[in-house]
């Protein structure tokens, strides 16, 4: 039996909200090292060149609104619910059909071990593959996927991010894509505005460069942020290849993502699956009423498929 790398999810319910904490204090000792202990001191230096002065602004300018859109995205992501299954769903059917089976007696559903009403089990299309989750008591809708650290059933589940504490599904996949690039651009930043500082930490011995406390703060400041610039961009480059091809990172590691992908409908039309069509929206963590209206993907519940892709699951 493969092992399954999700089961461990299951663990990082005692990781909690500390994570919040975490990513807070590492903003800050960023904040302190960047625009406290280097950029301001440079700015307002009584021997600052204008050089000096055009550099401090701009290194400060692009810190605070990079922070600004960065924090902005983290709070959309950790407080937008990813999408539950609405209470009433199932599987798409008639919908005579549907309005019928409310009032019939259940019936017990051999195969599913459930009770499901028997107008309901006849309309389900024959070769359907119907999706139950036995945990939640209900149907699952297409790409959705129990999270066992949510301890709910997720509308196209991605995965659970311990950094944010969420699961990242349809609702906030976008906004956790642009916490990831600001993420890179905010690190990455800061790596090359601390560079000349952290050289010198190590080169001008013999100057006075800063209380120790500036000094470990630049020293943790570029480590930190240099660890996070490489690690976020393997994830950009993982999430990019996923959006492209229409695909979810559970789906990518079930190998669901063939070259008969149902879901890839070019990657155009699988960009805005995730981004909205509105380009204004693209680089905020929001979408257009007119997106919502329009793109059924958004709300997690449909998703338009290949016209000459046939596909059993739902
Ligand atoms: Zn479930
Ligand atoms: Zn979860």
């Amino acid at each position: 039996m493969a092992w399954n790398v999700f089961r461990f999810c299951t663990g990082l319910r005692i990781v909690g909200s500390i994570m919040i904490v975490v990513v807070l204090a590492i903003v800050a000792v960023s904040y302190y090292a960047v625009v406290i202990a280097s950029y301001i001191p440079q700015l307002l230096g009584p021997a600052a060149s204008f050089h000096d002065i055009i550099l401090a602004l701009l290194v400060l300018l692009l810190f605070h609104a990079l922070l600004f859109m960065l924090l902005w995205c983290y709070f959309s992501v950790v407080l937008t619910d990813p999408g539950s299954v609405p209470q009433a769903w199932s599987p798409a059917m008639d919908e005579d059909l549907e309005a019928e089976a409310v009032p019939l007696a259940s019936a017990v559903q051999p195969g599913l071990g459930i009770n499901l009403p028997t107008s309901l089990v006849h309309s389900l299309p024959h070769n359907s593959k119907v999706r139950f989750c036995k945990k939640c008591n209900h149907f699952k809708p297409p790409r959705c996927h129990h999270c066992s650290v949510c301890g709910r059933c997720i509308l196209k589940m991605d995965h659970h991010c311990v950094w944010v504490v969420n699961c990242v599904g349809a609702r906030n996949y976008k906004y956790f894509l642009l916490f990831l690039f600001y993420t890179f651009l905010e690190t990455t930043l800061v790596t090359l505005a601390l560079l000349p500082h952290f050289i010198a930490f190590f080169t001008d011995v013999e100057e006075d460069s800063g209380s120790p406390g500036k000094l470990a703060a630049t020293f943790l400041g570029f480590v930190l942020n240099l660890a996070f610039a490489l690690s976020v961009l393997g994830f950009l480059i993982m999430h990019a290849s996923l959006v492209a091809g229409n695909s979810t990172t559970i789906e990518a590691y079930e190998k669901k993502v063939s070259a008969k992908w149902k879901y890839d409908l070019g990657r155009k039309r699988n960009f805005e699956q995730v981004f909205g069509a509105r380009k204004s929206y693209w680089l905020i963590p929001s979408y257009a009423e007119e997106d919502m209206r329009r793109l059924p993907a958004l709300h997690g519940l449909d998703f338009p498929c290949k016209p000459d892709v046939g596909g059993d699951e739902l």
